[in-house]
């Protein structure tokens, strides 16, 4: 199925258009989502001509890998034929007026029924005076057609902030009209969690606290800060990855099952889910959640982050985080999801444990003390993609001895190429008109006002960083949360 859209795109000469959305349009058109009925204003501040515009889109399908094999070599330049080109300043009220005229044209010329998709591919500071001059200027569509805007992360930087830039917004957009994207709600493993809780009456029967000791979502990378300190210096993996990819994931984890299966319904249980995680005191946030900077590797090989090119040598910044939430979703009710994200730690793995409780009855056991080892099943995000269930079975011949065995399932290399790149399927999604992965505003203010606690819990000490070594899986706190619970991470790789 095809759509009649014209995107206009803010920020066209940005970074993120040209690693990302120019790629995946292509992607769209090559796939037949976009047929010849659509087009394309980039604008930004520099002055490029339309030839120009087109050779940047050509290039940037090309570097994102997707010139070679294609039978159809004319391809690339038919897309880019659609794309237009318009010098803006966002706080020049005339460029509206001329982004207006050209858009009208388009419209006529490509016969696009006055469906138009704004993608803020720009800092969001910004993104209020665009809303506004999109308004005021009437280039929102009036007759048939829709109007859609597509933002990316960073929604503020807690919850205050975080509304006054989606009131900035409001005033041009209703809800409905806004798709905010969390890249990660566009990876296939993680769209897979409904399918496998609620498609299986396997698991479906067993998610709930009867059943599920505790939930783990770890999101680990072993590179450092990288060229990002800048921004990096003003976030934090606060910031960066709990409160929104890892928060998302939590009420993907936790929520209880829709009626149906569509965005509304899978939306009202994902803030229900987000409701329902228990608001710490600071004195409970300071208690349970463990922040860390890293330090250089044993063998001194690797840098700390204080001593990174663009940090500040006295940085405060974590690049680690590991906490418990309590969930309070009636079926969940009382279970502890751990969850942990941070830099520079051993294996770059994200995956997500769930613990099942154990049988208190061993039959099996030649003592009293003998338990039977715990039932774990670990979804696999990234590198990796798919699923391993850890139980027990019966080995050796002598005697009655239970060990456990991993059954594995990953997609292969061929199936993982398979799947669409997230920014693909996001804008898809935003094309079709379907909100099923994108966050919603009641969403990401729940999420900032559980994260702020901490926040404010955290900001009342100096932390004493660095607290781990490079290489490491992070500090030891985050390894004695556990252990107070009487727990461990279930993913524990050894350097
Ligand atoms: P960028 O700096 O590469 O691009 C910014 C764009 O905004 C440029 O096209 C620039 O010309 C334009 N611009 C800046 N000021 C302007 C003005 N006053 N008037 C008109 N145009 C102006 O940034 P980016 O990496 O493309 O990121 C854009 C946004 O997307 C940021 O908010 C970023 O946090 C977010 N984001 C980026 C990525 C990524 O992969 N790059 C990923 C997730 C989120």
């Amino acid at each position: 199925m095809n759509q009649k859209a014209l995107f206009i795109i803010f920020g066209g000469t940005g970074d993120l258009a040209y690693r990302k959305l120019y790629p995946a349009l292509f992607n769209l058109y090559e796939k037949g989502y976009l047929k010849e009925d659509f087009a394309v204003i980039g604008t930004a501040r520099r002055p490029w001509s339309n030839d120009h515009y087109h050779e940047v889109v050509m290039s940037a399908i090309e570097d994102a890998g997707r010139d070679s094999g294609r039978t159809n070599d004319d391809l690339p330049r038919k897309f880019a034929s659609h794309f237009y080109y318009q010098s803006h300043n966002v706080d020049d009220v005339d460029h509206y007026v001329a982004l207006r005229k050209l858009a009208d044209e388009l419209d006529e010329k490509y016969d696009l029924q006055g469906n138009r998709i704004f993608y803020l591919a720009m800092a969001p500071r910004f993104f209020g005076t665009i809303a506004g001059h999109l308004k005021d200027q009437a280039l929102l569509t009036k007759g048939n057609g829709f109007n859609r805007l597509i933002i990316e992360k960073p929604f503020g930087r807690d919850y205050p902030s975080a509304k006054e830039l989606n009131d900035s917004i409001s005033g041009s957009f209703k809800e409905e009209q806004i798709f905010r994207i969390d890249h990660y709600l566009g990876k296939e493993p993680i769209q897979s969690i409904a399918g496998l809780r609620f498609g299986n009456a396997l698991f479906n029967s067993l998610w709930n606290k009867e059943h599920i000791d505790n939930i783990q979502i770890t999101l680990s990378e072993s590179l450092g800060v990288e060229e990002r300190a800048g921004y990096y210096e003003t976030a934090g993996a606060m910031r960066d990855m709990v409160q929104n990819h890892i928060m998302q994931i939590v009420s993907l984890l936790t929520m209880e099952r829709p009626d149906v299966f569509d965005s509304e319904h899978l939306r009202d249980k994902k803030i229900e889910a987000l409701e329902n995680i228990q608001m710490y005191t600071k004195e409970e946030a300071k208690k349970y959640f463990i922040r860390g900077q890293y330090g250089a590797d044993e063998a001194n090989t690797q840098l700390g982050y204080r001593d990174e090119e663009g940090t500040d040598n006295q940085s405060t910044v974590e690049t680690f985080v590991a906490g418990k939430l309590i969930t309070h979703n009636p079926s969940l009710d009382g279970v502890p999801v751990y969850i942990r994200t941070g830099k520079r730690l051993t294996k770059k793995s994200t995956q997500i444990n769930i613990v099942f409780k154990n049988d208190d009855q061993n039959i099996f056991a030649k003592d009293a003390s003998e338990k039977l080892k715990t039932n774990v099943l670990t979804m696999h995000i990234e590198p990796d993609q798919g699923f391993t269930l850890e139980f027990n079975t019966k080995t050796g011949n002598q005697g009655y001895n239970l060990s456990p065995v991993h059954l594995r399932y990953r997609k292969t290399a061929t199936e993982k190429a398979q799947i669409p790149d997230a920014y693909e399927g996001l804008i898809r999604d935003a094309l079709m008109g379907n909100k099923t992965n994108f966050a919603h505003w009641h969403e990401v203010s729940q999420a900032w006002k559980i994260m702020d606690v901490v926040r404010e819990a955290w900001d009342e000490e100096e932390p004493a960083f660095p607290n781990y070594a490079s290489g490491s899986m992070g500090p030891e706190a985050a390894m004695q949360l556990l252990a107070d619970d009487g727990r461990k991470w279930v993913f524990n790789p050894r350097s």
